[in-house]
């Protein structure tokens, strides 16, 4: 689709990023899907492209600006792979970089950040927790002050990265006041008290890690407080919204995969001496999967816009999460109709893509919460 915002640097590293993939990781992806992981030289390759640097400093190695097109078109491309756990597996990183460099202590950044965005080390967000993940105002994990440290307890779940990263933003209990009462804590993978545990196999996503973290009196000094003490909820909001931005963006390059992917096979297949293109019920089927790209490309390029010029249009944010993961859930089931038999075997991208699609749904803020906040901001 034309992009009235492309710009001739967004196009070039689009194209960095869309070569780098056809090259570097799709003809792996399914060798590292079904190992479970990616090799961390990834990382490394990702963070020289200066894919992790949006927002940062150059002093910590950032690129020193910020530009949502150039966010989307890093997720867009990284999902046409064909297998977004790669993407997940880089993305624990992603999440977490914005709140460490906004709100840790000079100290941390000058130790922590120019390894995290060049890829030399991994960080993950650590927000969910055993109790629940919609309702971050109940979370349990808690920091208690003692002297010149915090001391934690508590658990955390679900945590992507969480068995390689070596460092975590960790949401605590500071106070009683539910959302007023939650302080984020910088934590070293190698703080006494600190550990962890791989979660089981998965639907979908192989090829990322989730831990379960443990905090068993696990102190931290009192400069781990990344911003204002009972603030840490507040300050992370809009860390979600780029979360989310970048979900959204890597649906777009999902259902892109799956209409590719149907419409080749539509053009080879025949059934009852005609091409499978030809009939019309799947020319339907390939009308409709086109208009949802479309229509969640057009939304995506709006909120881009509209997020670069800010402040964050935290509704549509919201509405594009829910309306692409549905758009999502509706291409990969489609694509795996035309392709028949074909689609349910392992190995194929479409297979993969359909197992992926829940995940969209339910991470990064689940399609029921995201129609809540949505709801909210239009201000009902
Ligand atoms: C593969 C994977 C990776 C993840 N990575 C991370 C990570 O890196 N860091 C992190 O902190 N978390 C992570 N998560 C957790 C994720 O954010 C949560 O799973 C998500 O927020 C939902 O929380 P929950 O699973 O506890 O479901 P619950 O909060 O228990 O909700 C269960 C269901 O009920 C619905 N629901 C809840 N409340 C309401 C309501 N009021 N009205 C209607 N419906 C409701 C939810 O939408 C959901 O469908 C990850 C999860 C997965 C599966």
């Amino acid at each position: 689709m034309l992009n009235p915002f492309d710009t001739e640097e967004r196009k070039a590293f689009r194209d960095v990023m869309a070569n780098f993939v056809a090259s570097e990781i799709t003809p792996f992806a399914d060798e590292w899907d079904e190992a479970g992981e990616i090799p961390w030289s990834l990382h490394q390759k990702v963070g020289a492209l200066g894919a992790f640097g949006f927002g940062i400093e150059e002093q910590y190695g950032g690129l020193g600006f910020d530009d949502c097109f150039m966010r989307a078109a890093y997720s867009e491309e990284l999902s046409k792979c064909g297998a977004t756990g790669v993407g997940a597996a880089l993305g624990g990183r992603t999440i977490s970089i914005g709140p460490i460099q906004d709100l840790a202590s000079e100290a941390i950044k000058q130790r922590c950040l120019a390894d995290i965005v060049s890829g030399r080390a991994g960080s993950s967000l650590a927000i969910t927790e055993p109790s629940g993940g919609s309702d971050v105002a109940n979370l349990k994990t808690t920091a208690r002050k003692d002297g010149g440290d915090y001391v934690l307890n508590g658990a955390k779940t679900f945590i992507t990265g969480g068995m390689k990263s070596d460092y975590f933003v960790v949401g605590a209990r500071t106070a009683d006041a539910g959302l007023k009462g939650i302080s984020l804590f910088f934590v070293d993978a190698d703080t006494p008290g600190f550990s962890r545990t791989a979660l089981p196999r998965k639907m979908g996503w192989w090829a990322s890690d989730q831990a379960s973290l443990y905090f068993d009196d696990c102190r931290v000094p009192a400069a781990s407080m990344m911003g204002e003490e009972n603030r840490g909820f507040l300050a992370i909001m809009n860390n979600f919204n780029y979360e989310r931005l970048g979900m959204v963006a890597g649906m777009l390059g999902m259902m892109k995969v799956c209409f590719d992917e149907a419409v080749s096979w539509a053009r080879e297949r025949e059934t009852f001496g005609a091409k499978l293109i030809s009939h019309q019920v799947i020319r339907h089927k390939i009308a409709d999967m086109s208009a949802r790209i479309d229509m969640v490309e057009a939304y995506l390029n709006y909120i881009c816009w509209q997020a670069n010029a800010g402040p964050m249009p935290v509704a549509e944010i919201s509405k594009a999460k829910f309306s692409a993961s549905k758009a999502l859930e509706f291409c990969a089931s489609e694509a795996m109709q035309i392709l028949g038999g074909a689609g349910y075997l392992r190995g194929n991208r479409v297979e993969r893509m359909y197992r992926e699609v829940k995940i969209q749904a339910i991470g990064g803020g689940s399609e029921e919460i995201m129609r809540d906040l949505a709801v909210r901001q239009m201000g009902f």
